[in-house]
């Protein structure tokens, strides 16, 4: 696995197998999440792999209501909106995910600050079965 380019393809193949995996420079210790073959900070090349432990604290949020097709498909609407946030990893990083296990039609309940925690999330059958992580209180 420490083989694999850092790019978007290969967070996405860490993903399906349950882990969230970023890069760490090794010049500065800069991470990236996604990873990134070039470090943000000093751009050096010399990155590795880091696991995430996929805890963080909820930093933004916002309520869905016109969702996009993926989303629509999946029964979310108008009167069944989601909630996607902003979750500041323990480790630094910054997500844009979903949230789940809290009622979206009640936002006022959600609070910022709030500790998360990862949960992979699986959509779609068989052949297409997709997993994505979602952070959950
Ligand atoms: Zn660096």
């Amino acid at each position: 696995m420490l083989e694999r380019p850092f790019n978007d393809q290969s967070y996405e193949q860490f993903l399906q197998e349950e882990l969230i995996m970023g890069a760490k420079c090794k010049k500065c210790g800069t991470l990236a999440l996604p990873p990134r073959p070039l470090c943000v900070s000093c751009f050096s090349r010399e990155q590795e792999w880091v696991q995430f432990k996929g805890t963080g604290k909820l930093t933004a949020f916002t309520s869905i209501v016109v969702a996009p097709p993926t989303m629509a498909k999946e029964g979310f609407n108008r009167n069944n909106p989601y909630i996607v946030g902003v979750v500041t990893l323990d480790e630094g990083p910054k997500m844009v995910v979903r949230i789940v296990g809290v009622d979206a039609k009640k936002p006022d309940g959600i609070a910022v600050g709030s500790p998360l925690k990862a949960e992979f999330v699986h959509s779609g059958e068989a052949s297409d079965r997709k997993t994505y992580v979602a952070f959950k209180p």
